[in-house]
């Protein structure tokens, strides 16, 4: 069985520990290949390369750094068909989305962060008949950067492409549940140029080598995109150490859909926002909010769409949805079927596991589920799921749906459906998230700011954002 190797140091080894990790694909429910089960030896070989690599890498100019990132996304272009594969057989997801979404994504991020680096200028304020200050923004040194499971290369790659753009060396430790296309990159890395220990991507469980590039003091800041519990966790292990976070976390997005709304529109995206990567992505709504005069019309239309939805295999074309990540990914998610029955809810359609037959009989697949009678408060209506798994609920004023939506822990995005301008804007305003979408969903502009507020995370990513955070400011003034 194909053995799968960190790369440290611009070369593929094994991990000191020599034991493994099984790999499964969601597809078939079969083990397929074997990871590093890395440990803080590792990370202390890695940490040694990035520290000897640095004086280097920071010291290119800048041209030459967005050159060298240029050809790693020109590299997962030029390996497209295997890294799509890669990442629909590792995470379960449709090979089309993969190929739509993941891996172009990956791509746009290296090229975004290799050109946003050229046009990052610092700051100066000048102080009439005082003097001037003048901002300068230098490399943290050495990052850690942690990754999980639902949008594999596309997060990874999130994280990295800015805090190598801005001149710092990397240990980036992949899910190790979706391991694979991090492996792949390091032929990427290779082929691009990127001298040796610039970035190092090592394999395993978050208890182990996670938590040792957590700990490690030389590692200046830790940007984490995951669970809002390993959050706290993280949290309370780097903030004593006076380490840089960024922590992107949970979410139980809600999704307000006003009478007055362009309909049609609204329903097909809506069915895309509630099952799109089989529900597993952070910024899907979960919670659908509806006000109650359309309240039955959208009921029949959306089931009647939901229950239209293929579930297949990965590879099968027409699939609209594929596996679920793993096997206790799955019983979770039906765990909250099962809960939400027993708060009250009705199981409008889904809520079961499907099986499929011949090699895929053993996969994770989930039906789309669509749950109603639910209160607000109950705990299926506040925790994540992280699945193919929506509830709907009716609403009668605007203060009530922005109050239903305000009454979770979480706070990263929400998405509203009205054609009332003032009202959007309001609403928008109101509800508290970090990311608003108004007749739309998952538009992305890599400039914009990316996080949550409330347990949804601490600082934001994309453009300027990312860039201020992997850099330090020191401010120098002079006397005129
Ligand atoms: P997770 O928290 O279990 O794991 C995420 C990563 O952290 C993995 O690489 C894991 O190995 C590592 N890790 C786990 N424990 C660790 C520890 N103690 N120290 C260091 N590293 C540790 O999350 P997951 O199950 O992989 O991902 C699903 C979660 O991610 C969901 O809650 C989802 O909402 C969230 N998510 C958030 C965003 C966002 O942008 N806010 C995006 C995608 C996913």
């Amino acid at each position: 069985m194909e053995k799968l190797q960190n790369f440290v140091n611009g070369e593929y080894i094994n991990s000191s520990s020599n034991q493994y990790i099984d790999n499964y694909e969601p597809a078939t429910g079969k083990v397929y290949s074997l990871i590093p089960d890395s440990n803080a030896a590792d990370v202390e070989e890695a940490v040694k390369a990035a520290e000897a690599a640095f004086p280097i890498w920071s010291n290119m100019s800048k041209e030459e750094r967005g050159d060298i990132l240029m050809k790693v996304s020109t590299g997962i272009e030029k390996y497209m068909d295997e890294f799509v594969a890669a990442e629909s057989k590792d995470n379960g997801k449709p090979l089309k989305l993969a190929g739509h979404v993941d891996i172009p994504r990956a791509v746009s991020n290296f090229k975004f962060f290799a050109t946003a680096i050229q046009h990052y200028a610092s700051e100066s304020h000048y102080m009439e008949g005082v003097g001037v200050n003048y901002t300068v923004r230098k490399p943290l040194g050495i990052v850690g950067c942690i990754s999980p499971w639902n949008l594999p290369l596309y997060l990874f790659s999130w994280k990295i492409a800015p805090a190598l753009a801005a001149g710092n060396c990397v240990i980036a430790k992949p899910s190790e549940i979706t391991p694979y296309t991090a492996f792949l990159l390091g032929k990427v890395l290779k082929e691009a140029g990127m001298p040796a220990g610039v970035l190092n991507i090592l394999h395993g469980y978050g208890h182990t080598v996670g938590d040792a590039m957590v700990r490690h003091p030389k590692i200046k800041a830790i940007s984490f995109t995951g669970g809002t519990k390993t959050g706290q966790t993280i949290a309370s292990i780097a903030a004593p150490m006076f380490k840089k976070l960024s922590l992107e976390l949970g979410g139980k997005n809600p999704n307000i859909i006003f009478a007055d709304c362009d309909f049609d529109e609204m329903l097909s995206t809506t069915v895309r926002s509630s099952f799109a990567n089989q529900g597993q992505i952070c910024l899907c709504g979960s919670r659908i909010f509806v006000e109650r005069s359309i309240y039955d019309k959208f009921k029949t239309a959306f089931v009647e769409k939901v229950k239209n939805s293929k579930v297949s295999n990965p590879t099968d074309p027409k699939a609209h949805l594929g596996a679920l990540v793993s096997k206790p990914h799955m019983e979770k998610v039906l765990s909250y079927v099962e809960l939400a029955k027993e708060e009250g809810g009705t199981v409008l359609c889904g809520g079961e596991r499907v099986m499929l037959e011949g090699e895929y009989k053993d996969g994770y697949y989930v039906a789309p589920t669509v749950i109603e009678g639910l209160d607000y408060n109950c705990r299926t209506n506040q925790e994540e799921i992280f699945g193919p798994v929506v509830t709907l609920t009716p609403f009668d004023t605007e203060e009530e749906a922005l109050m239903m939506a305000n009454s979770t822990q979480y706070g990263l995005s929400a998405t509203i459906w009205t054609s009332n301008l003032k009202r959007a804007h309001r609403v928008a305003d109101e509800v508290q998230a970090g990311i608003v979408w108004i007749n739309a969903w998952l538009v992305r502009d890599l400039r914009t700011p990316f996080g949550g507020v409330k347990s949804s995370g601490v600082g934001r990513e994309g453009g300027w954002e990312a860039l201020r955070f992997f850099t330090e400011p020191k401010n120098i003034f002079i006397k005129q």
